[in-house]
């Protein structure tokens, strides 16, 4: 009998969406996409660069001039719902490759992808409710303004949840009448392919959105950097919004930028603290804490400090680290095994400070998670904020716990970073959430819970942690401009 080694199942060669088609590189080159959960290639995708946005830029301003211009925003809101209902008919399809792509949890990757349908419907009833005023001058003409779109926009969103950060940018942008270039990160560019062909059979005219695949310093930084592209959209680390805002300053480009975070979960002694303990853990573990809002520093009152410490480093102990593909599994691997070595060299240089590990701390020593980037949720306690631990976004499960004893100094802790974005405060004192809630300088907050993204609120951040607001019916003002008429009636 002769044994023949089983043949690897065939990795697909992606293209990009440019104009409607399937375009590859223009250089020809590809990228290996690689799953975190077994380490093997998944797909090899078209390595676009600056000659490739240029060609994006042409197909975009291409359909902004054309059919497009007729379209009423009803059509437009209309289309939008064909293209929501479309991403839920695919759910599982989308939700499957995100998963085996990123390294999530079936589970989670559903409720994306799920949220993602919820981003689409909200901006198809927003399209044809967007209006414009009548202003009195005091001279006696006739005064009013036009909300127009901007025309062709650039949107770049980062690997933790690319479909909803992408969802969050391509809503808005459509519904207002502009047309797209979306790229996502190399880590995660398989879910933007292939929801490009959907918008495509939901019936939007070619080149009204776009998707260029390739790195962000060369890709990306011609999307910053192109004089065709009026507004750039960004998500990802505060570093490259900066480098973005630098780029973009050639062409005066309108700008929305969200970034990083390092978010603070305030209990006070008063607090509901098996609540927040049993809560809280989901806070900064999901997504393997690979999440803007995560809730990486818990600023705790002395008096409960302990007590919290022990039921919180319990609830994480049962977090359900596994297999993305086990319905039951809580948190999967990080992204790539490099995002897990920055992980592990900051619980190394925790520990170095002084830190002490109450929970997690390493890989998972089990069999089971030998082969992806899996790695344990971690509790730090005996930190104090000046540490690197404390002041840096790790973007991975890792929390620390820091003591303080006023409220005053509470206050001082949370706003102790250069973030900004989200966090929690958590009392039964009425009058002290509102004065914390307004002393905290971050963009989102919420009272005893954690919650941060309403599809229909304003999302972003103060501080380093962004520009610009997403979600809402804020989010129109990033994506038209507003010109003023007046009529003279005499
Ligand atoms: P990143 O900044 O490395 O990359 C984000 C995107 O920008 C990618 O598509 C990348 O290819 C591209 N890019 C990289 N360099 C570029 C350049 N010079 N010019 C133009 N584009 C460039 O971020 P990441 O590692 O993918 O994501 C993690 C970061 O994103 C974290 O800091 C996290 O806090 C942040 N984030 C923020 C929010 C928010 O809403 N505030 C949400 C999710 C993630």
């Amino acid at each position: 009998m002769t044994t023949e080694a089983p043949t690897p199942a065939a990795v697909p060669t992606l293209n990009m969406v440019i104009g409607g088609k399937r375009v590859a590189a223009a250089s020809g080159d590809t990228f290996d996409v690689v799953s975190p959960v077994t380490g093997a290639v998944i797909a090899r995708v078209a390595k676009g660069g600056a000659e490739d946005v240029d060609r994006a830029v042409k197909a975009a301003q291409s359909a902004f001039d054309g059919e497009w211009q007729t379209w009423s925003q009803t059509r437009r809101g209309q289309t939008l719902a064909r293209f929501a209902a479309l991403i839920r008919d695919h759910l599982e399809e989308l939700a499957r490759l995100e998963s085996k792509n990123m390294g999530k949890p079936i589970s989670s990757a559903r409720w994306e992808i799920g949220a993602v349908a919820n981003v689409m419907e909200y901006w198809a009833g927003a399209a044809n409710k967007l209006m414009g005023e009548t202003i009195p001058v005091s001279k006696p003409g006739f005064d009013f303004t036009l909300r127009e779109p901007i025309g062709v926009v650039g949107l770049i969103v980062p690997w933790n949840f690319p479909l909803m950060l992408a969802s969050w940018k391509m809503g808005p942008a459509l519904a207002a009448g502009n047309t797209a270039i979306l790229k996502p990160a190399s880590y995660t560019p398989l879910t933007a392919l292939r929801v490009a062909e959907l918008a495509l059979e939901a019936g939007f005219p070619p080149g009204v959105l776009n998707v260029v695949t390739g790195p962000g310093a060369t890709a990306g930084a011609a999307i910053a950097a192109h004089p065709g592209i009026g507004k750039v959209a960004f998500t990802g680390e505060t570093a490259t919004g900066q480098e973005i805002m630098r780029a973009a300053a050639g062409n005066i480009k309108k700008v929305s930028l969200e970034l990083g975070g390092k978010s603070p979960n305030v209990v006070f002694a008063d607090a509901d603290i098996e609540r927040f303990a049993a809560e809280s853990p989901y806070s900064v573990f999901d997504n393997c804490g690979q999440d803007c809002c995560a809730r990486a520093r818990i600023i705790v009152e002395r008096s409960v400090h302990d007590r919290v410490v022990e039921l919180f480093a319990a609830a994480t102990a049962k977090v359900k680290v596994g297999d993305p593909d086990d319905e039951a599994t809580e948190v999967g691997t990080m992204v790539s095994f490099r995002q897990r070595e920055t992980v592990l060299d900051y619980i190394r240089i925790g520990r170095e400070e002084g830190a002490r590990v109450v929970a997690g701390g390493g890989i998972p020593a089990e069999p089971a998670y030998a082969q992806g980037a899996y790695i344990q949720p971690t509790v730090f306690e005996n930190v104090t904020s000046r540490m690197r631990i404390a002041q840096e976004e790790v973007f991975g499960p890792v929390v620390v716990v820091i003591p303080f004893d006023t409220e005053e100094e509470a206050v001082r802790l949370a706003n102790d970073t250069p973030y900004g974005l989200s966090g929690s405060i958590w009392t039964r004192d009425i009058a002290r959430a509102i004065r914390t809630v307004k002393a905290v300088r971050s963009g989102v907050i919420s009272v005893n819970c954690n919650s941060s993204v309403h599809t229909e609120a304003p999302f972003g951040g103060y501080k380093m942690s962004g520009v610009g607001r997403e979600n809402g019916m804020h989010a129109l003002e990033q994506y038209t401009q507003i010109k003023n008429v007046y009529i003279d009636l005499s």
